[in-house]
């Protein structure tokens, strides 16, 4: 059985497969940071989109080049079921087209409307090495 690439240790039809197919939610603003991540590794264009607040929406999304190869969750405020609005803090692993590995720390805001969770936007660190 596949593993989850956002990490969780699950496999992927028990962990983010669910959100990405639309079957269901993610219940927390980590659990769709995850998704969202698992999304970028497959290059599931339509699944960023939708998981995106309408309000900050881009009209087209680039998910190509480079590999993702790991995610780490440093840190999420709020962002539980009961919550509006919450945020993670991760650092992501890639390696780009040309073969340098590098890392992308973000602090991401996410809204919650309905029982639905969004992305909103994130303060981006990129780091050479
Ligand atoms: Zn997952």
């Amino acid at each position: 059985m596949a593993q989850c690439p956002c990490g969780s240790g699950g496999a992927f039809s028990d962990c983010c497969r669910p959100f990405l197919t639309g079957k269901s939610h993610a219940a927390t603003a980590e659990a769709l940071m995850r998704s969202r991540y698992t999304a970028y590794v497959r290059r599931d264009r339509s699944y960023l989109l939708r998981t995106w607040h309408p309000d900050t929406r881009p009209v087209t999304l680039d998910v190509d080049g480079g590999t993702w190869q790991g995610l780490e969750i440093l840190a999420t405020e709020h962002g539980q079921a009961a919550d509006a609005s919450g945020t993670v803090t991760f650092v992501a692993h890639f390696a780009s087209d040309a073969g340098d590995n590098g890392t992308m720390r973000e602090h991401s805001r996410f809204e919650r409307l309905g029982d639905e969770w969004f992305y909103v936007d994130g303060d981006v660190k990129g780091d050479g090495g």
